[in-house]
This record gives structure tokens, C-alpha cells and sequence, in this order.
């Protein structure tokens, strides 16, 4: 298990833009300094509804913005940042400050929208996790209902019975939560219904694959069929083409995200874009 949690990261690695394997000190040197200096940002991007096209929601991504390198994408540093520990420290502050850009938003009079915030196995394995996250909520006053958490399969891998436990003290909290990148890990579909969550993201390389195979059509109509009968919600990840839009509404998939829609963004582009900020009068 440990040997999958690896090639994985590698695999994200060294599919990710910017850095070669020998830069891997420095930037683990400079990752130190990029919360204190203030280099980290979030982008945000919308989740549609599949059938009207409407935005439901949006989804935090970090990115760094490096005083040499320019912007990192976190498929480059967060894998290190994991590796170092400092994912801690990083994804504390993700949590935090989406929360609070939310309550910005609120501020400002824009109707309430849900935000799902990506969270590493490593913080989501943390005993004191769902008290910070209690924590955090109550520090920044933003509902619990409007946030919802992205984990992936890796957080059933060292200890499924843990990982339960903390969802389900989520779902007391108010917390939504999503399975990400589904489909692309080895774990048996069984385990989904032992599991509190409200959605399933399909990974985006089923999408991507899905007018050319079979195969790939074949499981994405399976995931949905199979999601639906659990109750769960089913957002398909990186819709880059009217083609695959028609056919995910065909398929019933329930929302969709991608670039056709929108990229990610910083959060006042979005609000703008999205004509957000008018549905206050
Ligand atoms: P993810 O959570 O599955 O996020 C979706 C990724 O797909 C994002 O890349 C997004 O920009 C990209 N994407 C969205 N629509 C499309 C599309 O139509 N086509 C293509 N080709 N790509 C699309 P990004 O922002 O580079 O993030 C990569 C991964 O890094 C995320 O995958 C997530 O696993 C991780 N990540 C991002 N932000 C965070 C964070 O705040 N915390 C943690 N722990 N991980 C994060
Ligand atoms: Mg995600
Ligand atoms: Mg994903
Ligand atoms: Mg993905």
C-alpha cells in the first residue's frame, strides 16, 4: 500500500509542470517560506449543474507563487510538501482562508455558495483534524453545510476504520464530503457504502477517454448508475468539450466541472465572471 501511495505521488510529480528532481531541496527549502511571506494563493473553480449549466458550487486549488519560479501548480509542490510534513501547516491554512474568503464573499452581500477544499491524507490522518476543523469553522462563522471536503481513496489506505470514524464525525459537524479522482485508485467500489459521503468526483481521465473507449464510457456510466443508487451525487471532472457535456447529461451525471466552464480563478475574477456580486440587490 505504501508502494501505491508512492508511485502515485510520482506519477502526479512528474506529471506536473515546473520542476526537475534536482530542484526538489530548494523548493523544499523555499516551501518554508512561502506561508510567512504570503506566496500561497487560492484559485477557485466552478461545479455546474450538468442539465442547466448553472453554477453549485466551487472548488479551492492552491497555487504558488514563486519570487523566481512564478506560479507553481500544486501538482508539483504539494506531493513535497507531503513528503517534508509541511502539508500540515499548508493545508491549515487552506482550510482557513477559503473559509474566510467565503464569509468575504458574504460579506460583500453574495448569496452563499458551497466550497469544497482539497484535503492530503496526511492532515485528513491527524487525530486533532476534526476538532481544528470545528475549530476553524467556528473562528470564521462560516456554516458547515456550505463546506464540503475533497479526499481521495489514499485516506482509507493506512486506516480505513479511522478514516470512518472522522467522516462520520464530519457528517455530525455538518461537513460534506466527496470522494476525489474516483476510479483511478485500486480500492474495491464496495467500500462506498460504508462510507458517509455525499458525492463522488469522476476522475478526469474517464472523461477525457470516453468518446474513443468503450471501456472508459462503460465505467462512467457504471460509477453514476452504481453512485445514484447510493445516494450520492456525481460530478464529473474535467469537461473540456460541448461533446462530453451532451454526454454526461445523457448518462445523468448530476454536475459537472471543467474548463468549457470556467478555469480556476482568483475568487474576485470569479465572483465577477459569474455575475455574482448583482444577485445581492
Ligand atoms: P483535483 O482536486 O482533482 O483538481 C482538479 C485539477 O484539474 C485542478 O488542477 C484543475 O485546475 C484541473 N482541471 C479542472 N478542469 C480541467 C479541465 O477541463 N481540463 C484539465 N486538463 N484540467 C482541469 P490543479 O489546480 O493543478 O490541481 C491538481 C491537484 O492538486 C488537485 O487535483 C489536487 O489533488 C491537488 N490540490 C490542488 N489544490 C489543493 C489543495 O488546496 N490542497 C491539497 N491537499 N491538494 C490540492
Ligand atoms: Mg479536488
Ligand atoms: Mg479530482
Ligand atoms: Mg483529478
Amino acid at each position: 500500500q505504501a508502494k501505491r501511495q508512492g508511485r502515485n505521488t510520482w506519477r502526479r510529480y512528474a506529471g506536473g509542470d515546473g520542476a526537475e528532481p534536482g530542484e526538489n531541496v530548494s523548493l523544499r527549502r523555499d516551501l518554508q517560506e512561502a506561508i510567512s511571506n504570503d506566496q500561497l494563493s487560492l484559485h477557485y473553480q466552478p461545479v455546474v449543474d450538468a442539465t442547466s449549466g448553472e453554477l453549485r458550487s466551487i472548488e479551492a486549488l492552491v497555487r504558488w507563487h514563486h519570487p523566481e519560479r512564478g506560479t507553481l501548480s500544486p501538482g508539483v509542490f504539494i506531493p513535497l510538501a507531503e513528503q517534508t510534513g509541511q502539508i500540515i501547516e499548508i493545508g491549515q491554512w487552506i482550510l482557513r482562508r477559503a473559509c474566510s474568503d467565503m464569509m468575504a464573499l458574504q460579506g460583500q452581500g453574495v448569496q452563499p455558495i458551497p466550497v469544497a477544499v482539497n484535503i492530503s491524507p496526511l492532515q485528513f490522518a491527524r487525530p486533532s483534524f476534526v476538532a481544528n476543523l470545528a475549530q476553524v469553522l467556528a473562528e470564521t462563522g462560516l456554516p458547515a453545510h456550505l463546506l464540503e471536503l475533497e479526499l481521495t481513496e489514499g485516506v482509507l489506505m493506512a486506516d480505513a476504520d479511522g478514516a470512518i470514524a472522522s467522516l462520520k464525525a464530519l457528517r455530525e459537524l455538518g461537513v460534506h464530503a466527496a470522494i476525489d479522482d474516483f476510479g483511478t485508485g485500486f480500492s474495491s467500489l464496495s467500500y462506498l457504502r460504508y462510507l458517509p459521503i455525499n458525492k463522488v468526483k469522476l476522475d478526469r481521465s474517464f472523461i477525457s477517454d470516453m468518446m474513443d473507449s468503450r471501456g472508459s464510457a462503460a465505467i462512467v456510466q457504471g460509477v453514476i448508475t452504481m453512485a445514484h443508487h447510493l445516494s450520492l451525487e456525481v460530478v464529473a471532472e474535467g469537461i473540456e468539450t460541448e461533446a462530453q457535456w451532451q454526454a454526461l447529461r445523457g448518462r445523468d451525471c448530476d454536475l459537472l466541472q471543467g474548463y468549457l466552464f470556467a478555469h480556476p480563478m482568483p475568487l474576485a475574477q470569479l465572483v465577477e465572471k459569474a455575475g455574482l456580486s448583482s444577485a445581492a440587490s
